[in-house]
């Protein structure tokens, strides 16, 4: 086990949360919506509909693959025009369902809340919300609140750092929806057992404490309910402190293994919007057909915070949210870090997405890279206590056991090595070849 502490390490990019101001608006006129059935980490979901059927708002669409797979949910009302498999920018195949909106949000009579009377109810209700984490990783949370019985899980941890520039969805469900918040909390520790929770946030959210500590006191709690403590912890403004292995480590001292999930140290992670989700599905039964997404970047015309159907394209997200102030040069699903580059503007918003930046033409030009002059400061700002340098070039040379011996699996992605190498090495991008390159040898055998 690693034992070094992660806290320290990180970086301060510009923070850009212009959004962070401006109340969450919804946004429903699209005529068009694809759904993608496959939008979580594990198996997707086999289509429930086919071309020509009526669907209704909430409606189960996609029936759950595997073990691990959850259940995916029409955002509109209308008639399927097609279910066909896409190719992605990755080389992935995706099957969508793509609907016409006949803009009636006409509501599925299935749409009702669960009855939950232990335990397993309220993980399999989870289950059947379809909801994914939302902090961008999109791991099921019905998965990720039910480990196994020999995890001694003692604390609940909310992430609300949101420590990427530009993003501030998480920030306006916290001054918007504080009592979801907190309902979601106490649902979530009540039917867990856990006695502590802990809200991490950053001190760059500081209007956020007073909503939530009032929230806090006006939660109606119940007999059974009076021992569970709610903390809002504050932390110093760094990137990465948002990722959970990071936000664990600040928040308790624990150090979660390598290849390990806070889990292993009697944590379970939940990142905000998804535990007000919770709240919010406890009393309407409606599953997670929605996102709250921060549009902002240089080329936006008008940067906030909007409420769109799941399953919206970008581009009419863009148009119905004031378009473009400039030609775009780059358009990136999630924040400037961590997001990918869209290769089509047709790309539907998904479950997990929490951003949309777009950036100039000027602000998308990509540095040149120039040779590596040994200074080291990537290995100072990698959370992780990696090589990133190292491990870049073993990429780039096909070299799978340097990058295993090297740990290349425990890279989060977070890019603050690329950020602060002033030879502008392509550092994570190589990196993340790298972890392609030893999964698929651990696939072949060849590597543990
Ligand atoms: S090696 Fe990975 S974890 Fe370390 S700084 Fe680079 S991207 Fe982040
Ligand atoms: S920061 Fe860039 S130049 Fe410095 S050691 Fe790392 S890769 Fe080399």
């Amino acid at each position: 086990m690693l034992l070094i502490r992660r806290s320290h390490r990180g970086v301060h990019p510009p923070e850009n949360k212009n959004t962070r101001g401006i109340a969450i608006k919804r946004l429903d006129n699209f005529d068009i919506i694809s759904i993608p059935l496959d939008m979580q980490i594990g198996p997707g979901s086999t289509p429930l509909v086919a071309k020509g059927d009526t669907v209704l708002v909430g409606q189960r669409i996609g029936e759950p693959m595997g073990g691990w797979s959850v259940p995916v949910h029409s955002s509109v009302s209308g008639i399927v025009e097609s279910v066909k498999k896409e190719i992605m920018s990755d080389g992935d195949v995706i099957e969508y369902v793509t609907i016409i909106n006949d803009h009636g949000y006409v509501v599925s009579p299935d749409v009702k809340p669960p009855q939950i009377n232990n335990r397993d109810d309220f993980i399999a209700a989870l289950r059947d919300s379809g909801l994914v984490g939302l902090g961008g990783a999109a791991f099921p949370t019905f998965v990720k609140q039910n480990p196994p019985p020999y995890k001694d899980i003692d604390l609940l941890i909310i992430n609300a750092a949101e420590c990427e520039p530009y993003i501030t969805s998480d920030h306006r469900i916290m001054l918007d929806f504080p009592d979801e918040v907190i309902a979601g909390c106490m649902i979530a520790a009540s039917w867990l057992s856990i006695k502590q929770v802990i809200i991490g946030v950053e001190d760059n959210k500081p209007d956020v404490k007073k909503p939530l500590e009032e929230a806090i006191r006006a939660y109606p709690r119940r007999e059974s309910d009076t021992d569970i403590e709610i903390k809002i912890k504050v932390l110093p403004t760094l990137y990465p402190t948002g990722a959970e292995k990071v936000l664990v480590n600040k928040l308790t001292g624990r150090v979660v293994p390598m290849g390990g999930l806070p889990a292993d140290v009697g944590v379970i992670v939940q990142n905000v919007t998804t535990i007000a989700f919770i709240s919010a599905y406890m009393k309407t039964g409606m599953p997670l057909i929605r996102k709250v997404i921060t549009l902002d970047g240089s080329a936006a015309a008008e940067p906030g915070n909007y409420d769109v159907p799941v399953g919206a394209h970008i581009e009419d997200v863009i148009e119905a949210a004031g378009g473009t102030r400039t030609k775009p040069g780059k358009i990136i699903m999630g924040g400037p870090m961590m997001g990918t580059a869209i290769d089509e503007l047709s790309r539907p918003v998904l479950l997990q997405t929490n951003a949309i930046l777009i950036l100039s033409e000027e602000d998308a030009i990509l540095p040149k890279e120039i040779a590596c002059i040994s200074c080291g400061e990537c290995v100072r700002a990698c959370p992780m206590i990696l090589q990133p340098t190292s491990l870049d070039k073993a990429a780039r040379r096909l070299d799978v056991d340097t990058l295993d011996k090297e740990y290349v699996l425990n890279c989060i992605e977070c890019g603050c090595c690329s950020y602060v190498c002033p030879s502008k090495r392509y550092l994570v991008q190589n990196i993340v070849i790298g972890k392609g390159l030893v999964r698929d040898a651990q696939k072949r055998g060849e590597v543990d």
